[in-house]
């Protein structure tokens, strides 16, 4: 089993558009409990590099670098390049979420600057033709972030997966083939 059902988000994704063939390093933004970093070493045939980022401590997963900080962190920010050491990576995920107050006025901008900084790392250390998951809500700033998402990369995606609540104004986009403008 997964430590968390948004697990299952993941491998729909991942197996729809082969996400992880020919890739050998994850960084796994928001990754705590752990659930989409269990799926990636467990779906990594090769020696993989995960990097696991959250504010929240994890269950330690072998296999899975962790970082604990506030990836808005400049210092935690900094954390994370040094540990990559200047290696590019594959795949960037990002499944963070502030703490929903339930007022969409505060939290569709603090979840669409998460977003942001998300695509930020991207440009910073993603390897050409890289790829990208980032879970995004529907509303204010979402047509401006998929804009900004496609002239990073050559494909972007919308997917909202089957085990996602209906009714969550959550879905995915997926960019891949990431551009070295
Ligand atoms: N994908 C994870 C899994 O499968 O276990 C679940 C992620 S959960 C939906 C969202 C996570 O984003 C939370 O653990 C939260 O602590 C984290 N998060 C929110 N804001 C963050 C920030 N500024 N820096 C790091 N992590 C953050």
């Amino acid at each position: 089993g997964y430590r968390a059902r948004s697990a299952y988000k993941l491998i729909e994704i991942i197996d729809k558009y082969d996400l992880l063939s020919g890739v050998d390093s994850v960084v796994d933004l928001g990754a705590a409990p752990g659930g989409w970093c269990q799926v990636v070493q467990q779906k990594s045939t090769d020696k993989l590099t995960i990097i696991g980022l959250d504010l929240l401590a994890i269950e330690p997963i072998s296999g899975v670098h962790f970082i604990q900080g506030d990836f808005t962190d400049d210092t935690v920010y900094q954390t994370l390049l040094d540990t990559l050491n200047g290696q590019k990576i594959n795949l960037v995920l990002s499944d963070m979420a502030p703490n929903l107050s339930g007022v969409s006025a505060t939290d569709q901008p603090k979840s669409m600057y998460l977003a942001e900084l998300a695509l930020d790392f991207c440009r910073q250390s993603l390897e050409p033709g890289g790829s990208h998951v980032v879970k995004l809500f529907q509303g204010e700033g979402f047509d401006e972030h998929l804009k900004l998402m496609r002239a990073c990369f050559q494909r972007v995606v919308i997917v909202k997966p089957d085990s996602s609540r209906a009714r969550s104004r959550e879905v995915f986009a997926i960019g891949m083939g990431f551009k070295n403008l």
